[in-house]
């Protein structure tokens, strides 16, 4: 599968479907398949881009507007007084999957440290 045929894609192009909480022409924002906090959604820019990097220097409005997009679904959730947390995984080690770039939103319980164990797999 070529980076823009990927899955985010397909899910853009509602060729497969996706639990969506927000959406507008630039940005769409779903529900995580399989939840690693309560809140776990993903911030997904409808222009692909391989990772944050890219993004970052190729559009920062585009970026920052996923930032936002997050602390809405996070004040939507209830969770911004407890507290969330937004990270991007960017290639092997960080245990990136889908290069397409895409922001999770985590919250809803205390998360624990910034690192776990070592990716499976
Ligand atoms: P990453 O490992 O940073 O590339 O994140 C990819 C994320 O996409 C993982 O947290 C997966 O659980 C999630 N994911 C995979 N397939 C789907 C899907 N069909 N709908 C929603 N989330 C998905």
């Amino acid at each position: 599968m070529s980076d823009t045929d990927s899955l985010f894609q397909r899910i853009i192009d509602r060729e497969i479907p996706a639990d969506i909480v927000r959406e507008n022409d630039r940005v769409i924002a779903i529900r995580d398949i399989n939840p690693q906090a309560p809140t776990h959604a993903l911030v997904i820019p409808k222009s692909h881009y391989r990772n944050v990097a890219e993004l970052a220097g190729d559009d920062p409005g585009l970026l920052a507007e996923l930032v936002e997009t997050a602390h809405a679904i996070a004040a939507d959730d209830g969770i911004v007084e407890s507290g969330y947390r937004l990270l991007f995984n960017t290639n092997a080690d960080a245990g990136q999957t889908i290069f397409h770039v895409h922001l999770h939103l985590l919250g809803g319980e205390n998360l624990g440290g910034m690192t776990g164990g070592p990716i499976k797999g």
